[in-house]
C-alpha cells in the first residue's frame, strides 16, 4: 500500500467541510507540497459576485459557464492541464482565489467514497488520506457517509 497521509480527525474535518460548503469558512487542507488539483485539467467555476477574483483574472481566460445564468464563468487550463493562474509552482492569486478553490477539499472524495470521480492525480492523493476517529460513534458516522455517498 502507498504511503498514508494524515487527514486529521474525521469529525473536526466534517464540521469544517460543512461550514465551507455553507460559505462560512474556507477549507483548510493540509496539502503540503501537493498541487494536484491545480494541475489536473480542471475547470474553475466563478460566480458573478466574486468581484475581487474577476478583477485579477484576465478576461480572455474566462468563458460563459454552460447551463448557468448569465455572469457565471469558467476558467480553463493551459496545454499542460495547469490552471493559468498557477505560476512557478504556486497559485499566483492565492489571496483572491475563486470560491471554488477556497471550498475545494479533496478529502471530501475520500469521505464519500467517490475516488473514481476525481482526476488521476487527485485520486492518488485521495487514496492516501487517512482519517482518525475519536470513538466508535465517529467511525460509524464516517461509515454511514461513505455508504450514502454524500454528507449529511
Ligand atoms: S489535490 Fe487535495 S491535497 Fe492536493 S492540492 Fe488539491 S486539495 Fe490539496
Amino acid at each position: 500500500m502507498s504511503e498514508r497521509i494524515p487527514a486529521g480527525d474525521f469529525d473536526v474535518w466534517l464540521a469544517g467541510m460543512q461550514a465551507a460548503l455553507r460559505g462560512q469558512a474556507d477549507s483548510d487542507v493540509p496539502c503540503g507540497s501537493c498541487t494536484a488539483c491545480c494541475t489536473s485539467s480542471q475547470f474553475v467555476h466563478i460566480e458573478p459576485d466574486e468581484h475581487d477574483v474577476l478583477a485579477v483574472i484576465p478576461p480572455e481566460l474566462l468563458f460563459p459557464a454552460p447551463g448557468q445564468p448569465s455572469g457565471h464563468v469558467l476558467m480553463g487550463y493551459d496545454q499542460d492541464g495547469h490552471c493559468p493562474m498557477f505560476v512557478d509552482g504556486r497559485c499566483s492569486i492565492y489571496e483572491k482565489r475563486p470560491r471554488t478553490c477556497r471550498v475545494y477539499d479533496c478529502r471530501l472524495f475520500a469521505a464519500v467514497g467517490r475516488v473514481n470521480e476525481a482526476t488521476p492525480l487527485v485520486a492518488a492523493r485521495i487514496e492516501a488520506w487517512e482519517f482518525t476517529y475519536a470513538d466508535d460513534d465517529s467511525r460509524r458516522r464516517a461509515d454511514a457517509i461513505s455508504e450514502a455517498g454524500r454528507l449529511p
